[in-house]
């Protein structure tokens, strides 16, 4: 096994993955310019250097690879094939992805700014997901259904047909993986759109996929912007389902898309305000404080399941906010290519504007900020650790997603306050609760509106449970056998006996 790469030797091979980077999109087994010969620039916000110009697809490219992906299906050449084979391909697909593990997760930190440490952790995820998922689709069965002897009855699962798949910038290959997996385990053809402020990891994996033997136009990437070619896909006639992570509001639009063009089925993972719920009778609020600073910081903050609002007991509240402070000391910004930084750089000015413009309006509303709020000297885009004490509900910094390192600090005093406070959001994405009492954590689990808890933990799960949310946060499940049944239809059959 080889020794943990040091921080010069991720610059150096910074240097070599930034020489060979694939810009063109896929499209039918080929890596091809946009039809219009546009381009984007795709920037490192660590440095401020223009990594690369990329093909900027748009409607044409979109009607070209839907066309491309449903003679593909129709072809039957992956969607009919038997499901043990497509397996094989898949998990060779995730042994050259473990392969170039390192080239992937530079990728991702180059083009978005997240620590390599944190990246690492990303292509393990991604990796785990599409053996996973393999590993899965030969042992699906369908239904022989309760008959009388005149009949035999059977529910057959059949892949859906064209699957788009637009994911955000965040977690760029290991949101692709989430949503690819299991459309691909199915037997659908996808096509991708990266995040145009993170395409390069994708782009690299259409090179693995076409390598591992995944058939022409099974699978391919259209780089490019939401309203082009993003669009395009969610309003196209032969596309049969979009698989969306990103924002609630572009959640809704892509409903709206889909009721405007076929019906086609919308799977939403949209963004998050989730609560971190405190409650005195933890017995080691040291670690527990270690853990809520992580919920906040990992990524820095650009998380959609990120503890945005911790909510403290108040008996407890000022030595564990002391607690919160001394642990987010320790996770200052730092170069992404240190594997010792914690966080890394915000991926874009927008993004960095718009969080420095939330922690003016948190001080405006009268928040107490208690450390960070500023921004480190350029070109690289660093924002701080801030939190914020006394936040209430109607302050903007306790109900909005922030999407950055900026935690917002409720007191409760009674546990029906704290379910209160916790429920009282627009999303349902992610909540967390620290306690000693299984009463108390069976109860209030229960009534917290969210499609996941973490019980004395934050962010715990892995390949076999499902991720998504309620409310706002979308409808959508990745990962599990869940998403492996998203991503198909049923069919019943029913067979009269004796009467032909
Ligand atoms: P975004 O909604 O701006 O963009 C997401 C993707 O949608 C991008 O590829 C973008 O190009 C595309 N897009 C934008 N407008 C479009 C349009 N009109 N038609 C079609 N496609 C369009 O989100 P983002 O800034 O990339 O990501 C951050 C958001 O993602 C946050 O809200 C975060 O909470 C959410 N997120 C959710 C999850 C989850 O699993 N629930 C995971 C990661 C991120």
């Amino acid at each position: 096994m080889s020794h943990p790469k040091t921080y010069a030797e991720w610059q150096t091979m910074a240097e070599s993955v930034k020489a060979n980077l694939e810009t063109r999109a896929f499209i039918d087994d080929a890596f091809v310019d946009a039809v219009s010969g546009d381009t984007f620039e795709t920037t490192n916000p660590a440095t401020g250097e223009v990594l690369a110009k990329v093909a900027s697809c748009d409607a044409a490219d979109a009607d070209k690879a839907v066309a491309v992906a449903r003679r593909a299906f129709n072809s039957g050449e992956w969607s009919r094939m038997a499901p043990g084979a497509r397996k094989k391909v898949l998990l060779k697909l995730a042994d050259l992805m473990q392969q170039h593990r390192d080239e992937l997760a530079l990728l991702d930190t180059l083009d978005m700014g997240k620590p390599i440490g944190s990246s690492l952790g990303d292509m393990a995820g991604a990796i785990g997901t599409i053996r996973h998922q393999a590993e899965s689709i030969d042992k699906v069965y369908g239904e022989v259904a309760p008959t009388g002897e005149e009949a035999l009855a059977l529910v057959l699962r059949e892949p859906l047909g064209v699957v788009a798949s637009i994911v955000p910038w965040n977690f760029p290959l290991m949101m692709t993986a989430w949503k690819i997996a299991p459309a691909l385990a199915a037997g659908n053809s996808v096509i991708l759109k990266p995040s145009e402020k993170s395409p390069l990891s994708a782009l690299r994996l259409a090179q693995l996929a076409k390598e591992a033997g995944i058939p022409s136009g099974v699978f391919q990437v259209l780089p490019g912007f939401g309203h082009t070619v993003g669009k395009a896909l969610a309003l196209s006639m032969d596309v049969n389902c979009l698989a969306f992570t990103g924002s609630t509001g572009v959640g809704k639009q892509l409903m709206q898309y889909a009721g405007q063009s076929n019906l086609k089925r919308v799977y939403l993972e949209c963004g998050g305000k989730s609560p971190n719920i405190v409650f005195a009778d933890c017995k080691n609020l040291d670690k527990v404080a270690q853990h809520a600073a992580e919920a906040i910081f990992h990524n820095q903050g650009e998380v959609c399941i990120a503890g945005s609002r911790l909510l403290v007991e108040n008996s407890v509240r000022e030595t564990f906010v002391d607690k919160v402070l001394a642990a987010a000391e320790n996770m200052q910004p730092g170069d992404p290519l240190d594997p010792n930084s914690f966080m890394g750089a915000i991926v874009d000015r927008s993004q960095y504007e718009r969080i420095l413009d939330y922690i003016r309006k948190g001080v405006e509303e009268g928040a107490q900020l208690r450390t960070g709020g500023k921004s480190l000297e350029g070109p690289g885009l660093f924002i701080c650790p801030t939190v914020f004490d006394g936040v209430t509900d109607k302050m903007a910094i306790g109900r909005e997603e922030i999407f950055g390192p900026v935690l917002s600090v409720f007191g409760f005093d009674r546990e029906e306050e704290a379910i209160a406070l916790a429920n009282d959001s627009d999303y349902g994405l992610a909540a967390g609760l620290w306690s000693q009492d299984i009463d108390r954590i069976m109860r209030v689990t229960r009534r917290l509106e969210s499609g996941q808890v973490f019980v004395n933990n934050w962010a715990g799960g892995d390949q076999t449970v499902p991720f998504g949310g309620v409310k706002q946060s979308g409808n959508g499940r990745d990962k599990s056998h869940h998403s492996l049944e998203e991503y198909s239809e049923l069919k019943s059959v029913w067979i009269s006996l004796g009467s032909a």
